[in-house]
């Protein structure tokens, strides 16, 4: 029996280019497979990654889905799940050794150019958001009273006068305490009190990973 194609629209698969016969309230999706194995070359890595790169002449922009409030790229799917950004660094440098992370030299979340970005420690990561006065959580929250150096202030402070601190910053003794003991601004926990920020953002060491010429694309 022949097709029915009568009250279907031609459709182009964004993968194999070849034509896909669909109902019309299909063409308002603006990706369109012919099958699953279409949509899973589609989105196979590294081919998806670089399809939602645009290189600029400083940053290299993510234009592909995100995945939390600050822009963040999102790749993959499943286990395969990544921060785009995470996975450029992946892509050129290799695997991201345990307890490090890539970081932004350029500060901003949507860029994947692997010139810059670098490798630091959750501590390094903090530290470089304090510098820069970025803050995941606390600091930037509405009802904060208190800054992240505030905090790091606080725990340095002498434990047993709660009150007087308290006092200082406009504050409950009790929130006090729960500061000292890391039970909020979690994120600064891997902090030392006494630590200061850093001035550099990258070891000498790690250094030598970013001034490696970009890998043929
Ligand atoms: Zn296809
Ligand atoms: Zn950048």
């Amino acid at each position: 029996m022949p097709e029915k194609k009568s009250n279907k629209v031609k459709l182009i698969c964004a993968s194999c280019a070849s034509e896909v016969w669909r109902y019309p309230s299909h063409a308002q999706w603006s990706i369109i497979f012919c099958n699953w194995d279409c949509k899973r070359a589609y989105y196979r890595l590294p081919d998806y990654f670089w399809r939602s790169v645009v290189k600029t002449d400083s940053c290299w922009l993510w234009v592909g889905p995100t995945h939390g409030p600050d822009g963040r790229g999102s790749v993959g799917g499943g286990k395969t799940q990544d921060y785009a950004y995470r996975y450029s660094w992946k892509l050129h440098h290799g695997p991201i050794p345990e307890g490090m992370q890539a970081c932004h030299k350029c500060d901003n979340p949507s860029c994947v150019n692997p010139g810059h970005l670098f490798l630091g420690t959750n501590s390094d990561n903090v530290q470089d958001s304090l510098k820069k006065g970025r803050f995941p959580v606390g600091e930037r929250a509405a009802s904060a009273k208190i800054t992240a150096q505030d905090v790091l202030a606080i725990r340095a402070a002498q434990r047993n006068n709660s009150k007087s601190i308290a006092a200082k910053y406009g504050l409950t003794a009790r929130h006090i305490r729960k500061i000292q003991a890391g039970q909020t601004w979690r994120h600064l926990n891997s902090i030392s009190p006494i630590e200061t920020p850093r001035t550099e953002l990258c070891s000498p060491a790690l250094a030598v990973c970013l001034v490696q010429p970009d890998l043929p694309l």
